[in-house]
């Protein structure tokens, strides 16, 4: 007997070197997942068509275009997790990339490890998103946020937070996982005429470290890409 209660976790890979994608796909399969390959744009969109899928793993170079294109194609009508798969480790790739709607890249060569925590990070996200979950209680290290009260304790113990730091945690604990570029930062907090003013966002950052982090100078939540943005984690795999 089918249990239709039990669902099918499907995965696409768009990637045309044949021996990267049999490796991500194995590995995932391996996992547990069903895992589709797509090696061009093309294929991809025939696959997208075809089946709801709960994860894209996205290679930027592919043969028939550029992986941002396909990007901005598939953000145009679902929000479905994408990973980035860059063999340039540029940051200018990355950052055009999260721009336009990925949530995550994994520079190439990867770990089966490396792979493996960043699909499951996605994919937990993308659960809540689909439950429409958004708990107003979330708790992190010794810390919990109540969004309904506005309420920060650490340890039991209230902590004050001026506005800009309460609303760049907040959105920031709303994209956990997600890995949020400056500008993508700069401007929901401050607003579009302050895109360009990174040094405000590092101070910040080291406000919330300072009161949020158990130890301010090596992070376990509030982390650094380097050169790209910030990546707000709950807790470790
Ligand atoms: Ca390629």
């Amino acid at each position: 007997m089918i249990d239709s209660h039990i669902e099918v976790v499907r995965i696409l890979v768009v990637e045309d070197q044949a021996d990267i994608a049999q490796f991500i796909q194995k590995a995932l399969q391996h996992a547990g997942w069903q895992v589709d390959v797509a090696h061009s744009i093309a294929q991809a969109q025939i696959e997208l068509r075809n089946q709801p899928v709960q994860m894209i793993l996205l290679d930027l170079g592919l043969p028939d275009g550029d992986g941002l294109d396909l990007i901005a194609n598939i953000r145009s009508w679902n929000q479905t997790p994408i990973v980035v798969l860059s063999a340039r480790d540029q940051e200018s790739d990355k950052i055009k990339a999260l721009d336009a709607g990925a949530d995550d890249y994994l520079t190439k060569p990867f770990s089966i490890n490396e792979l493996l925590a960043r699909v499951r990070t996605q994919l937990r996200r993308w659960a809540q998103i689909d439950k429409g979950e958004n708990a107003p209680v979330v708790q992190f290290g010794s810390v919990v946020l109540d969004r309904q009260q506005q309420r920060i304790t650490r340890d039991g113990v209230v902590v004050h937070l001026t506005q800009i730091e309460y609303q760049l945690l907040c959105h920031l604990v709303a994209h956990a996982g997600q890995v949020l570029t400056h500008q993508q930062l700069l401007k929901h907090i401050w607003g579009q005429s302050y895109a360009e003013n990174a040094h405000y966002l590092r101070i910040y950052m080291s406000h919330l470290r300072k009161k949020l982090e158990r130890n301010p100078t090596q992070p376990e939540h509030f982390l650094t890409e380097t050169g790209v943005g910030y990546r707000f984690v709950l807790g470790q795999e």
